[in-house]
């Protein structure tokens, strides 16, 4: 009752609803069949921005009609959209990818289906996915954290947060902060595994995996361009259950008992204090 029928956009005109449109995250040549035929048929098209999404439209040979709509409209706006789509096929895109992944349409697919609008999901293109399947790190359990902070506190809170959970980490990341999101990763975990995957389906692919350390190096050497997904390999047996003498000693050989704890504390999430008196202890055996 509350979904359009998914088989609608191929046979029979379209329901009234609003419909989820995942586009392409670079090869236009992504976009599924599906997808273009409710883009031709519905009565509006959503989108993040005309230009981008217009784009899109010219090359599929798409002329409905395009209105703006991200999560800062007002309600008003976001509730004309809804009237409508109680009574016509209302379409949401966003610039790239899959809308509401670290992109608008949350509240609106929220105050819908509140509403009691039908509302569906056309599944395509996204990065994060795409980034996983790549990296070729273990993929049975896997964590999407969208953007890693920008501020270094919030970004190592994040990493000491979501750090002991048994899964593969994904994060959207830019060009300019990666480097220093790879050293951040670095201190945490020098030897868990992590990928880069750039520019996925576009011209310059690629998709490089190391240590956070070893990466930071290869980029501070060659700034990388575009688009970034950063995954991050489940912590092994050696980072899960670190053994924090073990760790102290490696940190004691470069560093003091005070900046060894500090370095320890923030890997772990152990107390401080307590490590500070171990380091102490393990520098005058
Ligand atoms: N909704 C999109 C999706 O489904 O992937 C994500 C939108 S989010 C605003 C944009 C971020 O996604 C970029 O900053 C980048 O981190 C990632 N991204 C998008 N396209 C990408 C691509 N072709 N290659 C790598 N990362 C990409």
């Amino acid at each position: 009752m509350n979904t359009p029928d998914p088989e609608s956009a191929l046979s029979k005109p379209l329901k009234p609803g609003l419909y989820i449109v995942a586009t392409p995250i670079g090869n236009l040549g992504d976009v599924t069949v599906r997808a273009v035929d409710v883009l031709r048929r519905c009565e509006i098209i959503a989108c993040e921005d005309t230009r981008v999404t217009g784009k899109l439209l010219k090359h599929c040979g798409v002329s409905t009609r395009m209105q703006r709509y991200d999560d800062h409209a007002s309600d008003r706006q976001r509730q004309s959209l809804i009237d409508l789509a109680r009574s016509q096929p209302v379409a949401l895109v966003s610039d790239a990818g899959t809308p509401l992944i670290s992109d608008p349409g949350y509240r609106l697919v929220r105050d819908a289906r509140d509403a009691g609008i039908a509302v569906t999901s056309l599944p395509g293109a996204c990065a994060a996915i795409t980034g996983l399947t790549l990296a070729g790190l273990p993929n049975d359990r896997f964590l999407f954290a969208g953007f890693l902070p920008v501020k270094e506190k919030a970004r190592g809170d994040i990493l000491s947060e979501l750090g002991e959970i048994g899964a593969t980490l994904i994060f959207y990341e830019t060009g300019p902060r990666l480097e220093r999101s790879l050293r951040t990763i670095a201190e945490f975990w020098p030897d868990r595994e992590v990928a880069v995957a750039r520019e996925l389906t576009k011209l310059h692919e690629e998709c490089r995996t190391g240590t956070a350390g070893e990466l930071a190096e290869h980029y501070a050497a060659r700034p990388p361009k575009g688009e970034i997904v950063l995954l991050i390999g489940p912590p092994g047996e050696k980072t899960l259950l670190s053994d924090p003498d073990a760790l102290l000693r490696e940190a004691l050989e470069e560093m003091s008992p005070s900046k060894a704890a500090a370095k320890v504390s923030k890997a772990t999430g152990l107390d401080r204090q307590a490590l500070y008196s171990r380091a102490v202890e393990l520098k005058s055996l």
